[in-house]
């Protein structure tokens, strides 16, 4: 039985997760996090002391980690090593060391697996920096989704300042632009829009306003 699957690539703040979560349950498809992923590898490095910048170090690591997803509710849960990590990944200390050690091949390989068994299995709205260009190079509707990074710091500084957490939108731009480019200059499975993809501007577009033009185009591709 075909399986479909829409791909939503782009740079961090996009937006990629509250747009690609609400898709999947308008269609009822499984919304598969990759950063998720890459933030329970990052979370392991940081408990277990690995240092990132030691390619064998990062290679014996990722023999003894195992990652997995379930799902609760409709809500991806990532395994780390048998347990439910969901609520330890989302700092800005895992954040950052997700954007480091996800340039690493080895983490790369061992989730991309991943990512694409879930895919082989079920109808999936899949969301990361390399979904169009290397994990699901067939997916049926390509989406690079992106918004200025003035726009991004502030949806970010918003988000923040709404959960009371203190912060700077200058520190939180910058710190943007370097996850950027840490994405889309590494050798390994770059984020870069591809060439099938449907380029979405969300700078000056409500969530609502997204999600209904993606499945448009949706619509009209299937
Ligand atoms: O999307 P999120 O911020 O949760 O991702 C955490 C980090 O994981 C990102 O900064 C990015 O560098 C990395 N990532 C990746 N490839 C993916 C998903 C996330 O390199 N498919």
């Amino acid at each position: 039985m075909k399986h479909y699957s829409i791909a939503i690539d782009g740079p961090a703040g996009a937006g990629k997760s509250t747009i690609a979560k609400s898709i999947a349950k308008k269609l009822g498809y499984i919304y598969v996090d990759t950063g998720a992923m890459y933030r329970a590898m990052a979370l392991y490095f940081i408990q277990n002391n690995v240092d990132i910048n030691n390619a064998d170090q990062m290679e014996e690591a990722c023999k003894k980690v195992d990652v997995s997803i379930e799902y609760q509710n409709g809500e991806q849960l990532v395994i780390l090593n048998g347990e439910n990590v969901n609520g330890l990944i989302r700092t800005e200390q895992v954040g950052n060391m997700a954007s480091l050690s996800s340039v690493n091949k080895s983490v790369r390989l061992k989730l991309v697996q991943l990512q694409q068994n879930l895919a082989n299995k079920e109808n999936v709205i899949m969301d990361g920096r390399d979904i169009g260009t290397y994990v699901l190079p067939n997916a049926d509707l390509k989406i690079y989704l992106t918004a200025s990074t003035k726009e991004r710091a502030k949806r970010r500084w918003m988000e923040l300042s709404q959960k009371g957490i203190a912060c700077d939108i200058d520190e939180i731009e910058k710190d943007i632009i370097d996850r950027d480019y840490r994405d889309t200059t590494r050798d390994f499975a770059p984020l870069r829009q591809a060439e099938d993809a449907i380029l979405v501007d969300s700078s000056n577009m409500t969530i609502d306003e997204v999600i209904q033009s993606i499945i448009e185009y949706f619509n009209k591709r299937v």
